[in-house]
């Protein structure tokens, strides 16, 4: 079974974000594995572990996200691709997911494995555009997968208001992962497996090939800035939020009839 993974380098959740002119000042991030596609890396992992293949990570980004691909491969991915090029600068989610698209379909795998969303932009749209594109079958937000002893199908389920959905999908098959997914029946994956000193020695060794865009067979204006439609034209903080109050010290129904007063009066809500 062939796995390839589409893995995000993220700022940290706790990078404090700075607004500079039009975008983000990047300067003193921390960068991690967004941390959905850690949770798709251990389950590809998982999964490679039970059916014995071909596992590849693939991130497109500039020259930082390495460290991010020699973390996926410490816990266990066997190759990576990385998708760098500066035509590929200022894409939007369209141009990142031809980009992604054009470089799985050379590589054919059973089973691609997103995270559910990238916790900085946020748009959870690249794996279904990757889907689309390549006219496959997808799992959005999945919390269950028990792979057929062939290797050929899915049970696959997802969470849904007041329950669960199940399905049944032969692959290729595109799955984005939900955290404490349950991968054949074992524990959910509420963190995934750490990378220790013996797979990060082994991931210096591993294969990471670099694609650019001539490689992918795409145009100039079908990625990056110039191919975007989608045009970020400004950022703003969220205004600061009014500090809470807090009632104490008091007698309990001297401080509940104030509560009440508030909600009533001031937020309006009874
Ligand atoms: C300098 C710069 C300029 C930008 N300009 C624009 C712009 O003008 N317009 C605009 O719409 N956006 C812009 N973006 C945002 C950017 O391209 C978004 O990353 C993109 O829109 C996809 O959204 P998302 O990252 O929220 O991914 P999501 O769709 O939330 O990602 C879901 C999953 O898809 C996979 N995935 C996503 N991205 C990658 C990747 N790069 N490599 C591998 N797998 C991936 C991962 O598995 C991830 O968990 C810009 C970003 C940068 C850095």
């Amino acid at each position: 079974m062939k796995i390839a993974v589409c893995m995000k380098q993220t700022p940290s959740t706790e990078a404090v974000i700075q607004i500079k002119g039009n975008t983000i000042d990047e300067q003193g991030f921390k960068w991690i594995m967004n941390p959905y596609d850690e949770f798709a890396v251990e389950v590809g992992v998982q999964l490679n572990e039970r059916f014995r293949g071909d596992t590849w990570v693939m991130t497109m980004g500039p020259d930082r996200v390495i460290p991010a691909i020699r973390t996926a491969l410490a816990m266990g991915i066997e190759k990576g691709i990385h998708l760098n090029d500066p035509a590929f600068i200022g894409s939007d989610a369209t141009g990142e997911a031809k980009c992604l698209a054009a470089v799985l379909k050379e590589l054919e795998p059973d089973v691609i494995l997103c995270g559910k969303q990238a916790t900085d932009w946020d748009m959870a749209q690249v794996p279904s555009m990757v889907a689309e594109l390549l006219d496959l079958p997808q799992c959005t937000g999945c919390t269950f997968i028990n792979v057929a002893d062939d290797g050929k199908s899915a049970v696959l389920k997802k969470k849904i208001e007041g329950g669960e959905e199940t399905y049944e999908i032969p692959f290729p098959v595109v799955i984005s992962i939900d955290k404490g997914v349950v991968v054949q029946g074992g524990d959910p994956i509420h963190e995934a497996r750490y990378a220790a000193l013996p797979g990060i020695m082994k991931a210096r060794k591993k294969e990471i090939k670099t694609i650019g865009l001539e490689d992918t067979g795409l145009s100039h204006d079908e990625v990056g800035e110039v191919g975007a439609k989608i045009k970020v034209t400004g950022y703003a903080p969220l205004p600061e939020k009014e500090p809470g109050r807090i009632f104490k010290d008091q007698d309990t129904i001297v401080m509940v009839k104030e509560v009440v007063r508030l909600l009533r009066e001031e937020a309006k809500v009874i």
